[in-house]
């Protein structure tokens, strides 16, 4: 069976500094990604927080993590994987064909994805009018009017970003504050495009073939209304990618994976890093510094 010291599964920041780490301290390291490098930072418009670069787009700062990964000659191979297994002190990484790969030491950094509403419409509308993805979809919208759904930093970061396209977007928020940082709250409610509607739910998204409408009702007096609107991006928060380590790896808050201080999961050389694991603050500097830590402790477990 093909075998490696370090195997990553994810190339997000996590994964991506997590190569950089395990190359420069010598790991033989294989990186496993699904899809296009970059994680979650591809389909965020604007990063202003990521010290040391006042400004960027996600994927022009994803591309940086991974050319300095190809830097250091971090192996890449695009793959999903299916399931992870332990055999004595091996782990085994399985992927959908059967095919497997062994590895001395797992970092789990493979993200979160965005939390579906549910609610009626959402799933028949999807890439029809509903979308969780501003950067990938705004252009579609050209002055017409659409809704955010969701308070926190990507809802309020998003709806300011779309109204470089919509002519309106509406911020429906469930409760009467918003939970995103003040300052992006401040931009946003100061755009003259933004209107928020608080203290309200989304119950359902219609239209024929497309969205022409979404039904809202405010909670405090039970109110129902609708808009009249083409477009509806859901950003209403995050559920960890891993169901390839069920049954294997314990969890906690709700569902993301329990780490100690080393990030060393419940399995012993099994690291988690990133928004995967159980943490305060998902950030795209937090991620990358969990890559530096799984790494570093991934050579421990291994070389003493
Ligand atoms: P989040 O911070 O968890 O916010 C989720 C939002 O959706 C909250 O406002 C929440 O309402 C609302 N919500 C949750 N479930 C809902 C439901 N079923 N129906 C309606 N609304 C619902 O998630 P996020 O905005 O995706 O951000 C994820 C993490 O990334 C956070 O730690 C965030 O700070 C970070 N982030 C940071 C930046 C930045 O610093 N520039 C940018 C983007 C993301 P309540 O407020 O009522 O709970």
């Amino acid at each position: 069976m093909e075998k490696r010291e370090l195997i990553i599964i994810g190339a997000g920041p996590a994964g991506l500094a997590a190569a950089i780490y395990a190359k420069r301290a010598g790991m033989d390291t294989l990186v496993l990604e699904k899809g296009r490098a970059g994680g979650q930072i591809l389909t965020t418009s604007r990063i202003e927080n990521y010290p040391g670069l006042l400004e960027s787009t996600g994927s022009g700062l994803a591309d940086a993590f991974r050319a300095h990964a190809e830097f250091f000659k971090a192996e890449f191979r695009t793959a999903f994987v299916h399931k992870v297994e332990v055999r004595g002190k091996s782990k085994i990484v399985i992927f959908r064909d059967g095919t497997e790969l062994e590895a001395g030491a797992v970092i789990v950094a493979s993200g979160a994805s965005f939390r579906k509403q549910g609610c009626p419409g959402e799933g028949k509308y999807t890439g029809m009018g509903v979308s969780y993805c501003a950067v990938c979809d705004a252009a579609f919208f050209e002055d017409m009017d659409v809704a955010v759904i969701g308070g926190g930093n990507t809802a309020v970061e998003e709806a300011c970003y779309l109204t470089g396209f919509a002519s309106r977007v509406y911020l429906v928020h469930r409760r009467d504050q918003f939970r995103a940082d003040k300052l992006v709250v401040e931009r946003a409610l100061a755009n003259p495009r933004i209107v928020p509607v608080m203290d309200s739910v989304l119950e359902s998204i219609e239209g024929a073939d497309m969205v022409d409408k979404i039904v809202v009702r405010n909670v405090k007096t039970d109110t129902r209304s609708e808009i009249p609107l083409n477009g509806v991006f859901i950003f209403i928060g995050m559920l960890p990618n891993d169901g390839f380590v069920n049954g294997l790896l314990k969890r906690v808050d709700g569902g993301w994976l329990a780490t100690d201080e080393n990030l060393q999961t419940s399995v012993p050389g099994i690291f988690a890093a990133g928004d995967v694991r159980s943490t305060s603050l998902r950030q795209v500097v937090t991620a990358a510094g969990d890559g530096a830590r799984a790494a570093m402790s991934a050579y421990a477990y291994l070389h003493h």
